[in-house]
């Protein structure tokens, strides 16, 4: 194999979330050119350590990748160390960039995993050409990545865009962070799964029931999904409620920061129509002065999964420092 001498070198590119850890060497035109994918460890000291052998093998094959770049779900500030995760426990005041760079001798730069997922969809997805959109990760949590004027919108401290966490129902469910009724409560995957479970207890859900073998208590999101997707009616209607749910929060969103499009990605989006056009039709009729503006498209994210190695990949390369901003 004969390498492009003026071809801009691979960077790896990582994404830890609550379940799963990916490393990848991805190019410089976001083309993914080795994965791995294993389940994320549980305590801090073995997260680092299986990103530093993860990167050791794959740059066994591929010597000319340089930087790393990681996305984690959490609160990461400038300097890479996330300062509090709720689907992470290893995650308080961990300095992950420092201790990455230790381990692999690398340059490292590390953001939450749903802005570096935002930075893909600019760069190579559904964002090219817009300076203005917001991406909604929905799967087990809810994630974001706000675009403004071209870039990843941070805030202050690294911290913003956490969309899951802002209190739509101060009665509403306990979300993950310890406050009630964020919206993170009401329009995450647990949060589908809690809707079917409450209605199968009431007996309203029983293609749901069906599918987790009658046990209401065990039903998820899955089988809210699964049941849903194979058209029976008991479950089109929950995932019609959650998707009311899910667009309460967008026409809020929306109201804030005027995005040209709406992405949506994470596992949910496989609902397809049963989610988005009830979501659509919602939000449209609520977003302020509905009826005197044009629609704001939703639509799904374009790079799927892959976003997160992706979008971690090209903040290396942007960042080729082991310090930012
Ligand atoms: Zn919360």
């Amino acid at each position: 194999v004969t390498a492009d001498a003026s071809a801009p070198p691979p960077t790896f590119g990582v994404d830890i979330g609550g379940t799963n850890l990916r490393c990848a060497v991805v190019d410089a035109q976001g083309g993914v050119i080795e994965r791995r994918r294993l389940p994320t460890p549980v305590e801090f000291d073995d997260i680092v350590q299986t990103i530093a052998s993860e990167i050791g093998e794959l740059a066994y094959t591929h010597d000319d990748a340089g930087s790393v770049g990681i996305g984690a779900a959490g609160m990461v500030d400038f300097d890479g160390v996330i300062h509090y995760a709720p689907n992470v426990p290893a995650f308080v005041r961990a300095p992950l960039r420092a201790r990455v760079a230790e381990a692999t001798g690398r340059a490292v730069v590390v953001d939450n995993d749903a802005n570096v997922a935002a930075l893909a969809e600019l760069l190579y997805g559904a964002g090219r050409g817009l300076t203005d959109f917001l991406l909604v990760t929905l799967g087990t949590g809810v994630g974001g990545g706000i675009v403004s004027g071209g870039k990843v919108y941070r805030g202050a401290h690294g911290f913003g865009a956490e969309i899951g966490h802002f209190q739509v129902d101060p009665d509403g469910p306990m979300c993950v962070c310890g406050e009630r009724g964020h919206w993170e409560a009401l329009a995450s995957g647990r949060a589908l799964g809690a809707l079917g479970r409450a209605r199968a207890r009431a007996g309203r859900a029983p293609s749901v029931l069906a599918l987790a073998n009658g046990d209401a208590d065990g039903i998820t999101g899955v089988h809210v999904g699964d049941a849903a997707q194979s058209g029976t009616p008991d479950a089109v209607a929950i995932v019609r409620d959650y998707a009311f749910q899910v667009a309460v929060g967008l026409a809020g969103l929306a109201n804030v920061l005027d995005p040209a499009v709406i992405m949506i990605s994470g596992g949910l989006v496989e609902l397809g129509a049963l989610l988005l056009d009830p979501m659509r039709e919602w939000f449209e009729g609520h977003i302020e002065g509905a009826k005197q503006r044009d629609a704001i498209p939703i639509v799904p994210a374009k790079l799927g999964d892959e976003a997160g190695i992706v979008g971690a990949a090209a903040l290396a390369r942007a960042a080729d420092a082991p310090h930012r901003p």
